[in-house]
């Protein structure tokens, strides 16, 4: 991948100062705090290059109660393209959720984040300390105009698609792009109007998984937890193209979200490679040639 691209220029004791400009609720009011997902976009004065892909530290202040020593740095993936919400490189955004966690040792359920809330609750005008940037994997290739591009996301995962997208959009780009999104229900799609917008170009094809909505009609070869539509059963479901593109169009796959995602959509990965001939372990070839990137926590 690209040699120039910058990492780590703040950290915990030279952080980048920013402000908040915009705090955004991307999912409507009335799917609860559990379903609270943000578009927070922090304005500073110094350089801080980055690209789509990358991750920014947001530091939270105050002490974690159960450590008893500051809060740690959360890292998020960058939602921006490189040159900001605002066009002109001095923003850089964020998509969060607000988190709740539950503690097995006590039985205490739906706690609240420490780093997710902070962001969540962040207003306009007020001052963050940032760190970063960070990551130098999950970015698009230099020579992307001629590829295709498959990128699966599930829930806020989606944050480095949006600037990936208007970036490849910007570009004179020659591929195709495929974006498989994994999400809830059909109002939680984060950022879908935007995506919706894509789709005037005829080489963007948006494919939504709307898990508690939709049903998996293909349960007896993609097995999904009670029967519910995931990424991996819309991929298998465009699986013709996606062997195209993996074959024969030096195509690269992204996925990006909840750890253990992957597990369903390797499989559907190795039937491809079954499906081409392949010897041994398509994903580990892909994996080996950088064509599959991978971004799960
Ligand atoms: P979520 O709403 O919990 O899940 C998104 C969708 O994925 C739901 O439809 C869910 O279905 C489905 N799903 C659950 N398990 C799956 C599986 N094994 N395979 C395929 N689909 C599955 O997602 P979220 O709360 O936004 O969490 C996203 C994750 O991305 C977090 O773990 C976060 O740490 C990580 N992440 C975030 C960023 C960022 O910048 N914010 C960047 C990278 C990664 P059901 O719930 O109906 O089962």
């Amino acid at each position: 991948m690209s040699s120039d691209i910058q990492i780590n220029l703040f950290n915990q004791n030279n952080p980048l100062t920013a402000t908040v400009v915009e705090n955004k609720r991307l999912t409507p009011q009335s799917r609860g705090d559990h379903h609270d997902v943000r578009h927070v976009t922090f304005r500073y004065k110094e350089k801080f290059p980055y690209v789509p892909g990358q991750s920014v530290g947001v530091l939270s202040p105050g002490i974690d109660p159960r450590t008893q020593k500051p809060n740690k740095i959360r890292l998020y993936s960058i939602s921006s393209a490189r040159t900001g919400d605002f066009n002109d490189s001095q923003t850089v955004s964020v998509c969060v959720i607000r988190h709740f966690w539950s503690d097995e040792k006590t039985g205490q359920k739906d706690i609240p984040g420490v780093g997710s809330h902070y962001v969540c609750n962040l207003k306009t005008g007020e001052e963050v300390k940032l760190t970063g940037p960070f990551g130098k994997h999950f970015i698009t290739p230099p020579d992307f105009q001629n590829r295709d591009l498959i990128f699966v996301a599930t829930g806020t995962g989606i944050a480095p698609y949006r600037g990936m997208l208007q970036e490849i959009y910007q570009a004179p780009f020659k591929g195709n792009v495929w974006l498989y999104f994994g999400v809830p229900y059909g109002d939680t799609a984060l950022y879908d109007d935007a995506f919706q917008a894509f789709t005037r170009n005829p080489s963007f094809h948006y494919v939504k998984a709307i898990s508690r909505e939709e049903e998996n009609p293909y349960s007896n070869v993609i097995p999904t937890r009670s029967n519910k539509m995931y990424v991996q059963v819309r991929l298998y479901e465009n699986r013709v193209s996606l062997k195209e593109s993996l074959s024969r169009r030096n195509g690269l796959i992204y996925l990006c979200g909840l750890k253990g995602m992957e597990e369903g959509i390797f499989p559907v990965l190795e039937m491809i490679g079954k499906d081409v001939n392949h010897e041994g372990s398509f994903v580990e070839f892909l994996k080996k040639e950088k064509r599959l990137l991978v971004e799960v926590y």
